[in-house]
């Protein structure tokens, strides 16, 4: 399938690699020439413009930061509205907020193109591997046609309803990895500050009940994990600037139907204070290091 892959970075350039690999034609659209560069150094097609790359899509893919960037890419003045042929699907794989979607998929829909919201969890490491969980807000008609290229990606691919549920799903699962990598940070960093080994303690929490993903698969104790942020000094994986966001899109859903988020409101400040520092292109797991520093200091 002709496939138009737009967004490469951390978690875009692996997918793409993996629509490569599965045999489809992937055209590719950047603002990094150099992240253009090394998916053409492997097969794809670069385009100048998302325009450009939808053309001759008979599928749009978007790996973006943030609502402000899919905005751009899909309705701006080079956009993939502007160039896309109508009953073309749009899927878009960035982390945004669920009203946005829908109001990004009436736009689509007036111009005859369906668009589908399929955030993703797994991480990087998932993203290389093709093993990400897809949450897809879709019609079934759209999800049923699809599905197969996700498969490429994904080893889950969710139903969760109709535009914008996946955003759901995914905004709820965030607002709950900023506020478990706190709580795993805080108790590496007390564990130590006691005069614990932290691989020992860390395997005491992954057999016991304070054991999640940000222990036993992303532990944020350098050294403890291996192939993880958190041994490589914080760098590539999910930044701090992102979790800011997603915090952000939580906070945002929980004003609009008046859910209190205490804990999530107290995760976005202090990811907050991070990044007002200076660490928002870090990791998000560097958190602890600001725990760190705050004992030190
Ligand atoms: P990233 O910042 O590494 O990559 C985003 C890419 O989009 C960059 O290469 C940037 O140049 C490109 N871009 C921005 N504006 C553009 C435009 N107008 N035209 C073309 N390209 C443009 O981000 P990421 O880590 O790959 O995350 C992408 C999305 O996936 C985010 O919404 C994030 O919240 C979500 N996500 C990330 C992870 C993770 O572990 N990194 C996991 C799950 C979901």
């Amino acid at each position: 399938m002709q496939i138009a892959f737009i967004g490469l970075g951390n978690m875009g350039a692996p997918m793409a690699r993996n629509l490569l690999k599965a045999g489809h034609a992937v055209s590719v659209c950047d603002l990094s020439a150099e992240a253009v560069a090394a998916l053409v150094a492997e097969g794809a097609h670069p385009c100048a413009t998302p325009a450009e790359a939808a053309r001759e899509a008979q599928l749009v893919l978007t790996m973006l930061p943030a609502p402000a960037h899919v905005d751009q890419v899909l309705t701006g003045p080079d956009g993939v509205l502007s160039a896309t042929s109508p009953g073309v699907p749009i899927v878009d794989c960035s982390t945004i907020d669920p009203a946005s979607a829908r109001r990004l998929a009436q736009q689509a829909l007036a111009q005859g193109n369906e668009l589908a919201d399929a955030p993703v969890s797994g991480g990087t490491g998932g993203a290389a591997a093709g093993t990400l969980t897809f949450m897809v807000g879709a019609s079934e008609a759209l999800f049923a046609r699809i599905q197969p290229v996700l498969q490429h990606m994904g080893k889950r691919i969710v139903h969760c309803g109709e535009v914008g549920n996946g955003q759901v799903a995914k905004v709820c699962n965030n607002l709950l990895l900023g506020v478990s990598m706190i709580g795993v940070s805080e108790a590496m960093a007390l564990g130590v500050s006691q005069g614990m080994d932290p691989k020992v303690l860390a395997d005491i929490i992954n057999a016991s009940s304070g054991r999640c993903w940000s222990s036993d698969t992303y532990n944020p104790f350098p050294g403890v994990m291996e192939g993880v942020p958190a041994s490589r000094g914080y760098q590539g994986g999910f930044g701090v600037d992102l979790m800011l966001k997603d915090l952000g899109l939580a906070a945002e859903a929980a004003r609009q139907s008046r859910q209190p988020l205490p804990m999530g409101a107290l995760a976005q400040q202090m990811y907050q204070v991070w990044s007002a520092q200076g660490q928002g292109q870090l990791d998000f797991s560097s958190i602890i290091q600001m725990l760190s520093r705050a004992r030190a200091g």
